[in-house]
């Protein structure tokens, strides 16, 4: 058994500071992921600072249209919130079918951004593993991989980004705020989560004792017409196989503005900006569709057993395309 050491913290100050002076500790907030690998063994702190009395709750209107949510905000009042549901339909969406609704009470937006991946051998804490101890090698690329990442892989790991929320946020150009020991700083999204490269021990560019504090979703209108399809083995309390964030605007059948990013299939939650390339300015009709999703599937590296996640991606992106470009849609 190992001791660990658990306080509860009441000022955002005073978290960052216990957690930078101390090496071995973390923060712990809804921990739905992280009770989960504590009990594994895969992580190992031996002091957790509870930041769930910490003021960061709040999902605030933003004076341009966009909203700013806490880091502690819970998945499912984020899901609910009406500024959310009517202006960003596909973050509610992926929210919804993120987690089970007990996950979403408990789980928070911050924590959402921090999940780990579920590879099997990075959570069994005995096989070797790249992202849990680095150098050891990665069980996967010639193991059980079906789940696994086809873009954005690397010699060092293909482990597949887990959430679906992120996603979302990808596609609608989020930034994330933090607070450390040396002030406040803000992440584009798409920077804020690392490709694995030779560093897949390395997810984000936090430093020890930075803390998410909030989350930032900038006003845009082809939000408005968006939606989150998610494809997976069941129904429910799965993860995603394929899953496509998308909004498009469309006048007098040419694509004026979309946003496209993709879940279950990448490294990082993957924005598609070689589909975007092709379909603005292009007519809203599938043939483009097709050809843009085929572009932004061409660099997808796979094996034996995870190549059909490419097909899927493909049909799930124009399905998504097709669905907001068909008569009767908000565009
Ligand atoms: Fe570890 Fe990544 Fe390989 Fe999984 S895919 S075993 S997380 S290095």
């Amino acid at each position: 058994m190992r001791p660990i050491s658990y306080s509860r913290a009441h000022d955002v100050a005073g978290a960052i500071a216990t957690v930078t002076a101390d090496p071995t500790s973390d923060f712990l907030a809804g921990g739905t992921t992280q009770v989960d690998l504590l009990r594994q063994n895969v992580l190992l702190p031996r002091r957790l600072v509870d930041i769930n009395d910490l003021p960061l709750t709040q999902i605030e209107d933003r004076p341009d249209g966009g909203v700013y949510i806490g880091a502690l905000a819970r998945m499912s009042d984020v899901a609910e919130a009406p500024a959310v549901r009517e202006r960003f339909p596909l973050m509610a969406e992926a929210l919804v079918l993120g987690a089970s609704a007990q996950l979403r009470h408990m789980a928070t937006m911050g924590g959402n951004m921090m999940q780990r991946v579920r590879c099997g051998y990075f959570r069994d804490a005995v096989s070797p593993c790249n992202k849990r101890d680095p150098g050891t090698g990665c069980s996967a690329i010639d193991g059980f991989n079906r789940g696994h990442a086809v873009l954005g892989t690397s010699e060092s790991c293909i482990a597949t980004h887990p959430s679906d929320a992120a996603v979302a946020l990808m596609a609608l150009d989020a930034r994330i705020h933090t607070e450390g020991a040396t002030g406040r700083r803000v992440y584009d999204i798409d920077d804020f989560f690392r490709l694995p490269g030779s560093t897949p021990h390395l997810e984000h560019p936090l430093g020890h004792g930075e803390l998410i504090v909030g989350i930032e979703v900038p006003y845009t209108p082809v939000a408005a017409n968006s939606l989150y399809l998610k494809v997976r083995d069941r129904e429910s309390y799965e993860f995603a196989l394929v899953s496509v964030a998308a909004g498009v605007t469309v006048s007098d059948g040419v694509i004026s503005d979309v946003r496209l990013a993709l879940g279950g299939v990448a490294t990082k939650p993957w924005r598609a900006r070689r589909a975007e390339e092709i379909l603005r300015g292009a007519r809203a009709e599938r043939e483009t569709f097709e050809r843009a999703a085929h572009e932004e599937l061409a660099p997808a590296r796979t094996t034996p057993l995870n190549a059909f996640k490419v097909e899927l991606a493909r049909r799930t992106l124009i399905r998504a395309l097709e669905t907001l470009t068909s008569p009767g849609s908000a565009s």
